[in-house]
């Protein structure tokens, strides 16, 4: 007889981690009867029993969660018995609205790897083995909720062995939605010119002796291509830039283990257990070893470990245990994800391509992380990290944020939770213009969204290509300055809706209520009542404006044009080339000349300053090269920035640099008296205000020298705390959730 009768709802990430099976299990243990379904407002269970087993099924259920799983709300009710006989799995319901957190994908398990290389399993050497501990998510997702039928694995019916597992729920692969094996499942084949190689083995084999004999394959993943080549092999790496157009920016390595990564960069704890997180994002640090031409000018090196069972089939087949692996795009354009354009657009970069079968439902990136004083950076958020949900917004109105133009995401706010895209890329590129526009509607069908009903969130900035698309949609529009959502980023983040803060907002470019490029900015406020601007880095003159950003002494002649006693730049130990001199007199007549408080044009400035005075060919790397420059500087101290005036700043830099200071001594005094200029404006505001709470966001904090200097000096300030941003990027990656935040108050 059952007493205790119980109606459980479960939300988070629930579907597609081995939940079912896992609770059917649980409710066999403790002799329950009734029925667990995926819906689409999550799990929902049925159970009925004696109180007692209900009881300690319930604490199980919150307790011993299957790994990828995560709860985020658990509601039990009573309600009247139905007295069923038997526990089970039953079809999922599809008439709720679709607010369920799908799971990002998930690195192949340990089970699945034993069988991998197990000769017996009827799995050995199975490109495509998972189960429901492991395996592809959101990349196979075409609508919710999650089941077969609805991923790119439909076109596969299951082998009667296959269909048995699939179909116990005592067995590992028990609803595992991807399952398959090499008699029922998709293959891989090696096309290199005309001759195609089939059979996973053969296919393998033979791309790991062209990637041994110092050859570039183009080779599918996950969320898209890759293009691969032997790390160690200087030749082979330069004709990866080359082929690519890529000049300067690093490559990523896949290492062939934790022991190889250990080989190659300095990890501590913190960035093995990121290495090693069901993300596998690619993690940044500093490099023990020099690879020629992986990553020029830079004392980091990025590395991540095998994910799928592919990669981990090519190295246990003898692939250099370190590879390049980048993403299979030309210079800035998306990665390529779809079959035939990875063949257009790589053919001339490739030397031979790895195909698999199982179509990509959607595009998604490697994520990038890095470990920092204030926990890990996120510098790109994709896969292993999206779709989840970052943050929970109430409100009833269903938000879609557009984010910025540089390294665009965007947000949904449905059902009061913020679920923030993958990274898309720059949008002045057409392709990647198409991707947003894509995964706009990707989103928004996933979500069965109304779109008559939606609230559209965009940059202040007119001339973004994310602020014209919003306003060519037939939606409520609300426009959100730049600055004010990266602080807000933090502070959604952290689920503090009435906290009031002291938000610092360090950027490179950003549209200001004036119309000037901002870029240094310091806000009071609250998500629940908006930011006031209280304080700013002293404006300079931009020639050329953000076209400034590309080149270092351009930024340099703005800045420089009211500091005292300016020496002549053209000559040695600066020697500025002509463009600065052109650039002084737009700006002297104020030509195409704007005004800015971008602190990312002040680094550049003095990376100018410094001997950066070449034009840059990725963004950000003039302060990256002058990071690393103070990170082999010795000096302590900094130089004086008081009220974020950089006027005497930039005159200590040109000051020791004519006395012969070394140009390390001078970088580092550089980022210690932005440091200690950025604490004390913090100190006073929050003094005058009385305040606790310091937001620091914008793409000026992916600098971690500039952030171990903050965070060591405010540890003596213990009053105050410190937030960054954690589940989404200070960069412009992080835009979109705090339009979406923002948003959400100015509705009311
Ligand atoms: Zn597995
Ligand atoms: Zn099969
Ligand atoms: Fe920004």
């Amino acid at each position: 007889m059952a007493d205790s009768s119980l109606n459980i709802q479960i939300r988070g990430i629930v579907q597609g981690v081995g939940f079912r099976p896992f609770v059917y299990r649980l409710a066999h243990q403790h002799g329950l009867t009734g029925w667990v379904r995926n819906g689409e407002q999550g799990v929902e269970i049925r159970v009925e029993g004696h109180g007692d087993a209900t009881e300690a099924f319930l604490a199980e259920l919150r307790s011993c969660t299957p790994s990828a799983a995560r709860i985020a709300e658990l509601t039990a009710n009573p309600v009247a018995a139905e007295h069923f006989t038997s526990f089970e799995i039953i079809h999922s319901q599809g008439d709720t609205r679709p607010t369920v957190r799908i799971s990002p994908d998930l690195p192949v398990c340990k089970a699945c790897l034993r069988e991998l290389r197990d000769s017996r399993d009827r799995r050995h050497g199975y490109p495509y083995i998972n189960c429901t501990d492991c395996g592809p998510r959101y990349s196979i997702i075409q609508g919710l909720p999650y089941d077969r039928p609805l991923t790119t694995m439909k076109g596969w019916p299951l082998c009667p062995a296959c269909a048995r597992e699939y179909a116990d729920p005592l067995d590992r692969r028990f609803h595992a939605q991807p399952v398959a094996c090499p008699e029922c499942g998709p293959e891989f084949h090696l096309h290199n010119g005309e001759h195609v190689t089939g059979g996973n083995a053969a296919a393998i084999a033979a791309t790991v002796e062209l990637l041994r004999s110092g050859k570039i394959c183009a080779i599918k993943g996950l969320g898209g291509y890759h293009l691969a080549c032997d790390a160690r092999c200087a030749d082979a790496v330069r004709a990866m830039r080359e082929r690519k157009y890529r000049k300067e920016k690093p490559f990523a390595l896949m290492v062939h283990d934790l022991d190889t990564a250990h080989a190659l960069v300095h990890f501590d704890e913190a960035g093995e257990q990121l290495l090693t997180d069901v993300a596998r994002p690619i993690v940044l640090a500093p490099a023990r070893v020099e690879l020629p031409h992986v990553a020029p000018d830079n004392h980091e090196l990025g590395i991540m470990l095998p994910y799928t069972p592919l990669h981990h089939l090519l190295f246990d087949g003898g692939a250099p245990d370190a590879l390049v692996m980048t993403s299979a795009n030309r210079s800035n354009e998306p990665l390529a994800y779809l079959d035939d354009d990875a063949f257009e657009q790589m053919g001339g970069i490739a030397d031979a391509f790895l195909v698999g079968e199982r179509p990509i439902a959607r595009r998604v990136d490697d994520s990038v992380v890095r470990c920092g004083p204030f926990g890990p950076v996120i510098l790109r958020r994709a896969r292993g990290y999206a779709p989840s949900a970052v943050a929970r917004i109430s409100t009833q109105h269903t938000i879609l944020a557009l984010g910025a133009d540089l390294k665009n995401t965007i947000t949904l706010v449905v059902g009061g939770q913020a679920f923030v895209s993958q990274h898309i890329g720059d949008l002045q590129h057409s392709q990647a213009l198409r991707a947003f526009r894509e995964t706009i509607d990707d989103l928004l069908n996933m979500y069965e969204v109304d779109r008559e009903r939606l609230v559209v969130v965009h940059d202040t900035h007119p001339e973004y290509a994310s602020t014209r698309h919003a306003l060519s949609l037939p939606a409520t529009k609300i426009a959100v300055q730049h600055h004010r959502a990266h602080t807000a980023s933090v502070l959604a983040e952290h689920d503090a809706w009435d906290e009031v803060a002291l938000g610092i907002s360090l950027d490179g470019t950003g549209y200001g209520d004036d119309g000037a490029i901002w870029g240094g900015e310091v806000f009071v406020g609250a998500l629940n009542a908006g930011f006031e601007r209280v304080a700013h880095l002293r404006p300079a003159k931009l020639p050329g404006g953000d076209a400034a950003a590309t080149f270092p002494p351009q930024a340099a002649a703005g800045f420089l044009g009211d500091c005292a006693d300016l020496p002549d730049l053209t000559e040695p130990p600066f020697d500025f080339p002509p463009r600065y001199t052109e650039a002084r007199q737009l700006a002297d007549r104020d030509i195409r000349t704007f005004v800015t408080t971008s602190t990312g044009r002040l680094f550049d400035t003095a990376a100018a300053l410094l001997g950066f005075t070449r034009a840059m060919t990725f963004e950000g790397q003039a302060a990256i090269w002058l990071e690393q420059l103070a990170r082999t500087g010795t000096a302590d101290g900094g130089y004086v920035f008081p009220d974020l005036d950089y006027r005497p700043l930039l005159e200590a830099v040109i000051h020791d640099r004519l006395a012969g200071v070394p140009t390390a001594d001078i970088a580092r005094r550089f980022h210690a008296g932005v440091a200690a200029g950025v604490i004390d404006v913090t100190l006073r505001l929050c003094e005058q205000h009385e305040l606790r709470t310091v937001a620091l966001s914008g793409g000026v904090f992916q600098n971690a020298l500039l952030l171990e200097m903050i965070h060591s000096r405010m540890r003596r300030h213990s009053h105050l705390r410190v937030w960054t941003n954690r589940d989404v990027p200070p960069n412009d990656g992080g835009i979109s959730l705090g339009q979406a935040a923002l948003a959400a108050h100015l509705i009311q």
